[in-house]
This record gives structure tokens, C-alpha cells and sequence, in this order.
């Protein structure tokens, strides 16, 4: 027993993760917080899932149903899928552990884009698998150079369509030509938590795609347009020999019975939902088109959020430009992790957030 470590050792690899950051959510004392920092919505969620939410509070002891098998079958009703090839989640977070856990173990390699969402690379590691980043262009995902990284090692490539936190997207023609050229072994992971806020008649979340082959997952989220964040809830849908694997490795009640109520009277208040998507096609534009009037460049974003950049021509950085706003109570993400020191991104907020916002980067650029 003698050359036993004196205490625990994390498994290799683990201790080299960085942490995932989320959003900050303070404030200067006595200024109000606008919180533009993790893409929720500033419509809150349908108050029908409130109402569903707050139901479920009378029975706490109760374990929740662990298949959730009345939000996979509204799912199901919705989407017009197979509700047997849904796995619901704690988060979709959780689901894109799930699926790298199941598919890869060291020497194993996962692919993504070069500023895409930071979960992959975090499941990557956590799995003992290999990160393997591929180049972007244009803050754009490029089909070929992640083809490029493809090696007999590959088992997962993630893409975020959109991503975030770029807000770019890529055709679903490009997408079903990525899924064509890659091995069959290979999973392709979808996640599209920003399909439902995306206006562009050549886009596709891969429901499709996913229908028809067996080596598509597509990941979706109640965190963003649902505004249902706090709750953790998130799905899959997927070939069923992903999804047997999925369900074998999940904790048995891994969605909580509040998130699944609130899930299924969300999905069915679609005015609610109307609303919110009016509200993003309103003020999406608006806000690209009065940032960049201001000489700040924005990169053209398909989401619910903007990415604007602050290079070393501007003579002001993206840090004092994040201090500013933070002093007036409107707090944005630094995305220095995502390889983006020079941008700051911005989640559409309520028409106070973002006329507050237009006005304070307006103080900003003249210098006060
Ligand atoms: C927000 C987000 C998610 C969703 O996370 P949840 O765990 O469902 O809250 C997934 N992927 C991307 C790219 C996101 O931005």
C-alpha cells in the first residue's frame, strides 16, 4: 500500500477541465439588474406552465414519472415523432453528457467548431475522450474543415446550429452534406436550443435527418424560448439504438415532476410562444441595425442574442465596454473562453433592456 496516493485522485484528464462559467447576474447596489448574460427571455415563461409549475407543489413526496411519458408524448404529438425515440433530460446539458458518455472513453475523439458551445469540450474531457476543435469561417461553421479533423478515432462531431455564442448558423443542405460524408460509426449531435427563434427558409433543426438515419441526434431545449431555464428541462430525439443507450446510463428520475408539467403546458400555449418569437423578430433587427450605427460591428445572428465586437481599430476593448454597461446594470457575457476576447454577447431583453443598452454603448463610444 505504500505508494498509494494519500488521498482521492480524480480520474486523468479531469483536473485539466475548465469549469463552465455561466452568465454573471449582479449588479452595482441600487441599480436595476438587467440580465443579458445567458439568453433567457425577457417574456418569462407561459403562464400556463407557472400555473402547471406551481400545481405540482402539493405533492412533493411523490416520486415524478422517470420515462416521462406524457411530456415525450406531447413532444411526440407536436413534432410528429415517435415518442419511444425521445429521452427527456435535466437541462439538455445533460443530454449531451449522456451521449458522449455513452460513445466515448479515452483515445476516443470528439469533434466541434472553433467557437462553439463550451459543454462539448467540458463532456469531451469528463469522458476521458479527446477534444478536437475545428477551424471556422466567418465566426461561421465550415462543413469541410470539420470533414478535415475526421480520423478513425472520431466518434462524435457536435454542432451547434445556431451556435452560440457566434448566432450563425449553417444551411441544412450543408448539414445533410456533412451527415453524407461522414463515417457511419459516427455520431452526429445536433443541438438546436435556438431552432424555435430561427427565420431562414434554408434552415432545419434535423428532425428529418434524425428520421432517417441512424447515426443523427438532434438535442432541444426548454431553457430558451420556453423561458422555463430555472426548471432544467431539455430532449432528444434520436435513432433507437442512441436512445436505448441513452436510457440504459440515465438516472432513472432524471427530469423532476415540476419541470415535466410545466414542460407539456408550455408546449401547448402557442400564443405564448408567438408572442416571445415577435418579440425576438422585433427587436433582433433593431438592435443590429442601431449597434452597428453606432461603429460597433455585429455579426448577423439568427437567435435570440448578438455577438458584437470590440477590435483593437475601435481604441475600446470589449472588457470596458462590458465595466460600462455593468455599471448600469446590464449585464452581458465576456466570451474570452469561446476564443473571443474582442466580443461582447448581448441576449435580447425587454424593450427597456435594450433601449437602456443602445443608449449606454451610445455614452460608451462618445467617451462618457
Ligand atoms: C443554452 C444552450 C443549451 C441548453 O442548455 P440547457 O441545459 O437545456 O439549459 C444547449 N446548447 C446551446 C448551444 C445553448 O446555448
Amino acid at each position: 500500500m505504500q505508494n498509494l496516493p494519500d488521498r482521492p485522485q480524480p480520474r486523468p484528464g479531469i483536473l485539466a477541465i475548465d469549469a463552465y462559467v455561466p452568465g454573471k447576474s449582479a449588479a452595482p447596489a441600487g441599480v436595476k439588474l438587467h440580465k443579458l448574460s445567458s439568453n433567457e427571455t425577457p417574456l418569462g415563461a407561459s403562464p400556463a406552465a407557472i400555473a402547471a409549475f406551481k400545481h405540482s407543489a402539493d405533492h412533493l413526496e411523490l416520486y415524478p414519472d422517470g420515462a416521462a411519458t406524457a411530456l415525450r408524448q406531447a413532444l411526440a404529438a407536436r413534432y410528429g415523432l415517435d415518442a419511444g425515440r425521445i429521452v427527456c433530460g435535466s437541462g439538455s446539458d445533460e443530454i449531451l453528457s449522456l451521449i458522449t458518455n455513452a460513445y466515448i472513453g479515452p483515445g476516443d475523439e470528439g469533434i466541434f467548431t472553433a467557437h462553439g458551445f463550451l459543454v462539448y469540450k467540458i463532456a469531451i474531457m469528463a469522458a476521458g475522450g479527446t477534444p478536437i476543435v475545428a477551424p471556422e469561417t466567418n465566426l461561421t461553421s465550415n462543413v469541410d474543415a470539420i470533414l478535415a479533423c475526421v480520423t478513425p478515432r472520431t466518434k462524435i462531431v457536435y454542432l451547434a446550429n445556431p451556435n452560440n455564442p457566434t448566432g450563425t448558423y449553417i444551411p441544412y443542405d450543408e448539414v445533410k452534406r456533412l451527415h453524407a460524408a461522414l463515417p457511419r460509426n459516427v455520431i452526429l449531435v445536433l443541438d438546436a436550443a435556438y431552432a424555435e427563434y430561427v427565420r431562414r427558409n434554408d434552415y432545419a433543426s434535423g428532425i428529418e435527418l434524425v428520421s432517417t438515419s441512424e447515426n443523427v441526434i438532434m438535442t432541444r431545449t426548454f431553457s430558451k424560448i420556453y423561458g422555463l431555464a430555472l426548471l432544467r428541462l431539455g430532449w432528444c430525439y434520436g435513432p433507437a439504438g442512441i436512445i436505448d443507450a441513452l436510457n440504459r446510463i440515465r438516472g432513472p428520475f432524471n427530469v423532476n415532476g415540476p419541470a415535466i408539467a410545466a414542460g407539456i403546458a408550455a408546449l401547448q400555449d402557442e400564443n405564448h410562444l408567438a408572442k416571445t418569437l415577435a418579440h425576438n423578430d422585433h427587436w433582433l433587427p433593431w438592435l443590429e441595425r442601431e449597434i452597428s450605427a453606432l461603429g460597433i460591428s455585429v455579426t448577423p445572428s439568427v437567435g435570440n442574442f448578438l455577438l458584437m465586437h470590440f477590435p483593437k481599430t475601435l481604441g475600446k476593448t470589449a472588457r470596458e465596454a462590458d465595466l460600462f454597461l455593468s455599471s448600469r446594470g446590464l449585464v452581458l457575457r465576456a466570451v474570452g473562453a469561446y476564443g473571443l476576447p474582442d466580443a461582447l454577447r448581448l441576449t435580447i431583453g425587454s424593450e427597456e433592456a435594450n433601449l437602456l443598452v443602445v443608449n449606454a454603448l451610445r455614452d460608451f463610444m462618445a467617451g462618457a
